[in-house]
């Protein structure tokens, strides 16, 4: 069985061809600048060169076009004909109240789904182009939605419900709804294989920390709170993203500033986090440089980074009476053997004690602890595609 794994952006597809019988991609690729000039499709079948197809794309349904033509090409493709795929499966990022797993998609999933993009304005509405230019151009072939909010859905009232009138979560749907999900599960259920044991005894906290970043705190396997909340602003210090602060402050700039909605947005999303700290970049790399070369504001900024996954870390051992295991993953989870040091330092008083050595690791499957720590500490890179086309796999 072979899965197509897609995942749309306002301007972007990825792409993923993955052979089910043993999981191994067979294709992948990015179509870019849909609908602006320049734009194109890199595409590489797994064991061939890459090739880049430069073609006007006025909008998804050409991407997918020029995408499936690519797939099927008899030089650089991967399959004979687009029969050889037996579903789609399609990343979605909210899934509202309504999804607390994947789901097979017809209309009336389409309609939930236009619903939900009042509460991901920037990100449900691609995600539909995404599914309507597969359904025209595929159209016997089963679709199923994996969305990044589906996993969070086991979280008890408590954690999601937030201290403002009631009324406005019955009106607006006002709730945490936490995001990434798909990669919250897959590193989750993954460090429980590595380690041997299973996931319903376990506590696990999964870091995921890339230019997005969140936390969860994953109880016998489900998720009991989550660091992103209504939107992915909430939580952690993230590359341009201020995560928690005092609401009061948006409202004090409006009013010194004289700064309109779309501006306070556009500051708290693009301009704050490690970016706003360190005025050096977004990129934790450049930001590690720079303080490497004693630039203060870049310290700065990875101290508040490194101090607030920490200070998640405190919370979600005490919401779950106890942590097992903590998991590192997404860039910078993945790649940042320093970050992981920092974040984990002073931890012992909780058993958590990091292997100087083994957690040299850069992207590999490591258990980076050492042999006494009562915590284990794992590196998992995520997989999200993997995830996406087991769950459509499942369902279809
Ligand atoms: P997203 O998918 O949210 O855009 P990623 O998971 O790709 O983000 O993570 C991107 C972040 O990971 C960047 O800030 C990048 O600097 C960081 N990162 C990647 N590799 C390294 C590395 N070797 N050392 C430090 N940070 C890294």
């Amino acid at each position: 069985m072979k899965i197509l794994v897609i995942n749309c952006g306002s301007s972007s597809l990825k792409y993923q061809l993955i052979d089910m019988t043993n999981e191994e991609v067979l294709a992948k690729g990015l179509a870019e600048r849909i609908g602006i000039d320049g734009s194109r499709v890199k595409h590489r079948t797994i064991g061939k060169e890459e090739v880049i197809i430069e073609k006007p794309m006025s909008n998804h349904k050409v991407a997918l076009e020029i995408v499936l033509n690519a797939l099927t090409d008899s030089e650089h493709g991967a399959i004979k004909s687009m029969e050889e795929i037996s579903a789609v499966g399609h990343r979605v990022v909210h899934g509202g109240e309504k999804f607390s797993g994947s789901v097979v998609i017809d209309d009336e999933v389409l309609k939930v789904l236009r619903e939900c993009s009042d509460l991901a304005p920037l990100h449900n509405p691609p995600n539909i182009m995404g599914i309507e230019a597969c359904q025209e151009l595929m159209p016997n072939t089963p679709m199923v939605g994996v969305f990044d909010t589906a996993f969070h859905q086991t979280m008890p009232k408590s954690s999601y419900i937030y201290p403002l009138p009631y009324e406005l979560y019955e009106k607006y749907g006002i709730r945490k709804y936490g995001f990434h999900g798909t990669s919250h599960k897959y590193v989750s259920n993954r460090a429980a294989e590595i380690l041997g044991k299973d996931i319903n005894e376990l506590n696990i906290i999964t870091c995921h920390l890339g230019n997005g970043a969140s936390l969860a705190a994953i109880k016998r396997g489900k998720s009991i709170d989550t660091s992103m909340g209504f939107t992915p602003l909430e939580g952690l210090v993230m590359g341009t993203r201020c995560g928690d602060i005092d609401p009061a402050i948006v409202t004090f700039l409006m009013e010194k500033e004289n700064m309109s909605i779309s501006e306070v947005n556009n500051l708290l999303n693009k301009k704050s986090g490690v970016l706003g700290i360190s005025g050096v970049s977004s990129d934790f790399r450049d930001i590690e440089e720079a303080a490497a070369k004693g630039n203060e504001r870049a310290q700065l900024a990875l101290d508040k980074f490194t101090s607030r996954v920490k200070k998640y870390i405190g919370a979600y051992a005490a919401i779950m009476g106890g942590v097992d295991v903590i998991v590192f993953t997404a860039g910078l989870g993945e790649n940042s053997p320093e970050t992981r040091e920092a974040i984990c330092e002073g931890l012992e008083f909780m058993g958590i004690e990091i292997d100087k050595d083994k957690n040299k690791v850069r992207g590999k499957e490591t258990i980076v602890s050492t042999e006494n720590s009562k915590v284990k500490v794992l590196v998992v890179p995520t997989n999200e595609e993997l995830m996406i086309a087991r769950e459509t796999k499942a369902l279809v």
